[in-house]
């Protein structure tokens, strides 16, 4: 009997996918397992691709199932140096993408002013968002501008965007003005898809540079500490 219980207490102990601490100090937290990917691969391409000094807001990065989810609907999310992650992912690139984005969210306080102070990516941000305004006004959607120049996120316009125009027919509107449909968003998200895309693949920069050429600028001077530092 004891060394059946051992064995299936053993088994038990296998199951539960244990905590850890990676080389940089970020303590990785299983709230709820996650399965088919592997999370320790996920978290290591993250340290080597992103530069340390843009990692150093994470403290714990948690996977799970978390209420904030259903009520924003969302699958991931960045809250006071933790990263809250979906346990429910496709596949490797799937976590990595959600990763290296909410790390993005975690720079907007620290480097608020390098990031936004000269209104250069707002400004960029606004021009496309008026671009996109009048194709959706001549497609019928009769927004009014005023919605579009404000580049906080406003749910109204978020579901109107995604709802009532849907994601297909808002593609085809952004298309080579956005680099994801999500990017029209609101600022924050411009900078994120922006991050994101520009760590994901390191050696494709030239669509994202040619679309949104000063945030991609801003992210060329982020990967340099000392541009932070002065
Ligand atoms: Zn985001």
């Amino acid at each position: 009997m004891l060394h059946n219980y051992i064995q299936h207490k053993q088994s038990l102990l296998l199951e539960k996918q244990a905590d850890f601490y990676t080389s940089t100090g970020l303590h990785v937290f299983f709230k709820d397992p996650v399965e088919n990917v592997n999370v320790e691969k996920v978290i290591a391409k993250v340290e080597s691709s992103i530069p340390n000094h843009l990692l150093s807001e994470i403290e714990m990065i948690i996977f799970g199932w978390f209420d904030e989810f259903e009520e924003r609907s969302l699958n991931a999310f960045y809250d006071g140096g933790t990263l809250y992650i979906s346990n429910i992912q496709d596949d490797f690139m799937d976590m990595y993408d959600d990763l290296i984005h909410e790390i993005s969210h975690s720079l907007e306080e620290p480097h608020g002013y390098f990031l936004y102070g000269d209104k250069k990516i707002e400004n960029e941000f606004l021009k496309k968002r008026k671009y996109v305004h009048d194709i959706l006004w001549n497609m019928g959607y009769k927004i009014p501008l005023s919605v579009f120049m404000d580049s906080e996120y406003n749910k109204e316009l978020d579901m109107f965007l995604y709802e009532k125009i849907g994601y297909d027919k808002l593609a085809t509107a952004i298309a080579g003005v956005f680099i994801t449909p999500y990017s029209i968003t609101s600022l924050r998200e411009y900078f994120a898809t922006g991050f994101t895309e520009f760590y994901l693949h390191p050696d494709e920069h030239g669509f994202l540079q040619k679309v949104s050429p000063e945030l991609y600028k801003k992210l060329v001077l982020l990967q340099n500490p000392e541009e932070l530092d002065s």
